[in-house]
């Protein structure tokens, strides 16, 4: 489970905007990029090389 203190300081990596966690909190949400980022032993992967489309992408 991912802390909201931690939420609140991290950033999407491309457009550095704040990111959401996603309904399976496995996964951090970028909704302006529609990028999705993996969340590894509860430590979120901000890396643009890890992320992939949203759902809404396509
Ligand atoms: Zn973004």
């Amino acid at each position: 489970m991912i802390q909201r203190e931690i939420l609140e300081i991290l950033a999407c990596p491309k457009c550095k905007d704040r990111v959401v966690v996603d309904s399976s909190t496995t996964w951090l949400r970028c909704d302006r990029c529609e990028l999705k980022f993996p969340v590894r032993d509860d430590f979120p992967i901000l890396l643009l090389e890890e992320a992939v489309p949203g759902p809404n992408s396509g």
